[in-house]
């Protein structure tokens, strides 16, 4: 191999072709052989004559050497050398496209649609170092991500009631590996991709970047770009309890306290209930309701739900929607227009029930349409379902559970002392021997405790005793 020899085998006809305003089969050729006879060869291969017609016919030039057809010589030739066309110009660097027989050129000037092969080459090698940068920079995040680590004890309420409904959602993965949007579903009645951003807006489900499939995450400039729905997450680990049922035990038996992160969470959790039924509805009759549209409806559910419950809602929404169904029925309308009717009718429909020309009724919820572990949750805690009106919620965080620490610390002993008396059904007993404790001084939540401890001796007790407890019970 020697220094490239520069040809250009038809400059005075390029020159002629420019004064004329005319680019025709003009050849840039590099010459790599030390062999005389190889450069003659490529010369004469490519070689034009004024009209810009090939000078010889490729046979003539055979036979070369041992080379005795025309597909080993031009196979030759591209060893030995190589070809640009000067017509065809790389559609990004401008470069002139590499030719390699004579087919490949061109007669007239044009740009290429696609890049040269310097172009392609540099263009991968680029994508490879992109690639490479990538990967360190996810390795470094998901590296610092892992070392995260959090106090369950400062978590929110709110936060802490999707975390416990999200364990029961996709159980064991919370607290054995990763997950993704989709996995959750299981967890709200609709849009629970909006409960899974609370978690991670507090930094209690973080992003496991090398748990996601290829081509999650890109690179731009020196942002990383990614597909949200192949994002996958894991949850961050209690500082002493690690991931661990223990550690999420510390959230089962907390105190819940935070009332308006409760209610609103409630609130969310109920929008997306009454949203969940109104998707079904409009898939029945075809409606699709537009983002607009959808974010309307749910305001409207929302300022709803602060007196009304999510069943009474469902009725509205069965009755606007088979109204707008049978609007689309008619000659002018059709399903696009009527399902633009919704928020209004919903609108006007609220109004008159709050004039009292319209009634919502208690509507069962439709069979494919699930509760979601967020809504067991509400239910477990609070004893809150679709049927509970929106004033009872807010009376319920308002009242039943005032901010002080006591009662947070009843609920779940109570919850337990209760459920375990119903399955043996002492319930009376067990009542009558908590009053017992009150009467001796104990607090509630100490006589609860000691009735727990008690438990097994209590059984049923003489018949004498239950009465003379109600007696007692009838002097208070
Ligand atoms: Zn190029």
């Amino acid at each position: 191999m020697t220094m490239p020899y520069f040809v250009d085998v038809s400059s005075s006809l390029h020159e002629k072709i420019l004064n004329e305003g005319r680019r025709e089969n003009v050849i840039n050729v590099e010459i790599y052989s030390d062999d005389p006879d190889d450069h003659v060869l490529v010369d004469r291969y490519w070689a034009m004559n004024e009209d810009g017609k090939f000078k010889e016919n490729v046979a003539d030039l055979l036979p070369y050497k041992e080379i005795k057809n025309i597909h080993q010589l031009t196979q030759h030739i591209s060893q030995v050398s190589q070809a640009w066309d000067r017509n065809q110009t790389c559609s990004h660097c401008e470069g002139f496209h590499q030719v390699f027989v004579r087919a490949d050129i061109r007669r007239t000037l044009q740009k290429l649609k696609t890049r040269c092969v310097d172009c392609r080459n540099l263009e991968e090698e680029n994508q490879r170092a992109e690639k490479l940068r990538l990967r360190e920079r996810l390795e470094k995040l998901t590296e610092e991500n892992l070392a995260t680590d959090h106090d369950y004890s400062e978590i929110s309420d709110d936060a802490a009631l999707i975390l416990l409904a999200l364990h029961q959602a996709i159980n064991p993965r919370l607290l054995s590996g990763t997950f993704m949007y989709r996995d959750c579903i299981n967890l709200t009645p609709s849009d629970s991709d909006f409960f899974i951003d609370k978690l991670r807006n507090s930094q209690i489900l973080l992003s496991h970047y090398l748990a996601a499939k290829e081509g999650t995450y890109s690179m731009n400039g020196d942002e990383i770009w990614h597909y949200p729905a192949q994002a996958c997450f894991f949850l961050v680990p209690d500082s002493k309890l690690g991931r661990s049922e223990n550690a999420l035990s510390i959230l089962e038996n907390r105190d819940y306290t935070d009332h308006l992160a409760l209610r609103n969470l409630w609130l969310d959790y109920a929008v997306a209930d009454c949203h969940r039924y109104l998707l079904d509805q409009c898939i029945d009759y075809d409606f699709q309701l537009e983002e607009e549209e959808s974010k309307q409806m749910k305001s409207i559910f929302r300022t709803a739900l602060e007196i009304h419950s999510v069943s009474e809602l469902w009725s509205m929404v069965w009755k606007i929607v088979k109204d707008a169904a049978s609007l689309s029925q008619r000659t002018y309308s059709n399903s696009r227009k009527a399902s633009a009717t919704i928020p209004g009718k919903a609108q006007r429909f609220l109004e008159k029930v709050s004039k009292g020309e319209n009634t919502l009724k208690q509507w069962a919820r439709r069979e494919q349409h699930p509760e979601g572990t967020l809504g067991q949750v509400f239910w477990d805690y609070f004893s809150i379902d679709a049927t509970t009106t929106g004033s009872e919620v807010f009376r319920i965080f308002d009242v039943v559970i005032p901010s002080s620490d006591e009662v947070g610390l009843l609920i779940l002993p109570s919850k337990e002392l209760m459920a375990k008396a119903r399955a043996d059904g002492i319930e009376a007993e067990v009542l009558i021997c908590l009053a017992g404790f009150i009467r001796q001084g104990l607090s509630v939540v100490d006589a609860i405790r000691e009735v727990l401890q008690q438990y097994s001796q209590l059984g049923l007790p003489q018949e004498s005793e239950i009465n003379e407890e109600r007696e007692d019970l009838g002097d208070d």
